[in-house]
């Protein structure tokens, strides 16, 4: 079945007692036995919940893995993914990437003993070179890179892992599994932000987690279970709700992402897009030959800084904000925001400066959006 129809028929037929089209919301924490050493498979919705059963078994289908699981957020499923580490345990992790991730990694994991090397993962010597013989146990991988759209060449990268029994682990927020499927390239977890595209309305937050194979969906439902860090059950329809339209979204925002990404790149007064879509991008072949399409993340730099501020102050439209993939458009300013909790000197070593803006194209008139971003390089003047 094509992924159009998967997605659109999310959780129907799935309530064979009513039949409802939508499936329910079963707000209940618990559930009775039919008789002692009997369940109805639902015991204690922190194990497991039906309306988030649902959104797992979707989740898992679209990315093609044995498992899916919900988290409350897309921070709670990176940090289940990371408790499958152990003490002494080293990864090795895209330098350019979402910054509450670092955090996590180096101000909570860090003193749990397990450590990261930070490198251009688009580089596959590099990734060979950062190897620790018998202590790196995973390499984790956002591509294209928040925010600067770096391409890895994920089947390369799984090539490199699977001869050392590294654990790969792809965070696939910003292409979701219409564009691409890590775990058909080899990957064994691919994780979301699902509060981007997955949902896609800027209304719900949660993450999402697939596994592989059946011995790692055991490990993270373990975890998942354990440390409790569950998507609830009306946040799960909520989900649910949104994937069902995941297709035509990305259709649309990407349509329009190519046609922001040439407009910008025309103007004298952005020195740089980053659009994977365009040909000249650095790994733009890589990914055409990986994934489906280019996705509706753009970054550009402006040629100077004080630009920033007038853009920002003077957007109408688009809203200046945090997050991405939703039905609205929105721009970030990443050195303050996203990215604000890497140190300066690292920003500026891997390019993420003071003149980078990132835009999180949505749905609307590509050229209402080219209007309303004119007029807010212009200073509001129009
Ligand atoms: N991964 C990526 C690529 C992100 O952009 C984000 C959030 O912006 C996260 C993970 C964390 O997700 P959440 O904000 O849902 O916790």
């Amino acid at each position: 079945m094509k992924i159009e129809t998967i997605v659109a028929q999310a959780g129907v037929g799935k309530d064979t007692e009513k039949g409802s089209i939508s499936f329910p919301i079963y707000n209940s924490a618990t559930y009775r036995h039919p008789a002692l050493g009997e369940s109805t498979g639902y015991d204690y919705s922190r194990t497991a919940n039906p309306t988030r059963k649902v959104l797992e078994d979707t989740a898992a289908l679209l990315e093609e893995g044995y498992g899916g699981f919900a988290f409350a957020s897309g921070m709670a499923a990176v940090t289940t993914v990371m408790m499958l580490l152990s003490q002494g345990d080293h990864l090795i992790v895209s330098d350019d990437l979402y910054g509450g991730t670092y955090r996590l990694l180096e101000n909570v994991f860090s003193r749990y003993g397990i450590t990261a090397t930070y490198i251009d993962t688009s580089n596959l010597d590099t990734v060979e070179e950062a190897i620790k013989p018998g202590k790196t146990k995973a390499i984790f991988i956002e591509s294209p890179s928040n925010p600067l759209m770096k391409i890895t060449d994920i089947e390369g990268i799984v090539s490199i892992a699977k001869s050392k029994d590294i654990l790969t682990i792809v965070d696939s927020t910003f292409m979701t599994p219409y564009l691409l499927k890590p775990i058909k390239l080899g990957v064994d977890i691919v994780l979301h932000s699902a509060t981007k595209y997955l949902g896609g309305h800027n209304d719900v937050l949660g993450g999402i987690v697939v596994g592989a194979t059946e011995k790692i969906c055991e490990r993270i439902g373990f975890i998942q279970n354990t440390t409790g860090k569950i998507l609830g059950a009306n946040d799960s329809w909520l989900m649910l709700r949104g994937i069902k339209t995941l297709a035509l979204r990305m259709e649309r925002q990407q349509k329009n992402a190519f046609k922001i990404a040439n407009w910008l790149n025309d103007r004298t007064d952005i020195s740089k897009v980053y659009y994977p879509g365009m040909k000249d991008h650095p790994g733009h072949d890589i990914l055409k030959s990986q994934a489906n399409g280019f996705g509706a993340m753009i970054s550009f730099k402006v040629v100077h800084k004080e630009m920033v501020e007038r853009i920002i102050n003077n957007v109408r439209l688009i809203s200046f904000a945090e997050s991405l993939g939703g039905v609205e458009s929105l721009i970030t300013y990443p050195a303050m925001q996203t990215h604000a909790d890497i140190p300066r000197e690292i920003r500026n070593k891997i390019g993420v400066t003071d003149e980078l803006l990132r835009f999180s194209v949505g749905i609307e008139d590509a050229d209402d959006l080219i209007s309303d971003l004119e007029q807010a390089i212009e200073g509001g003047k129009q």
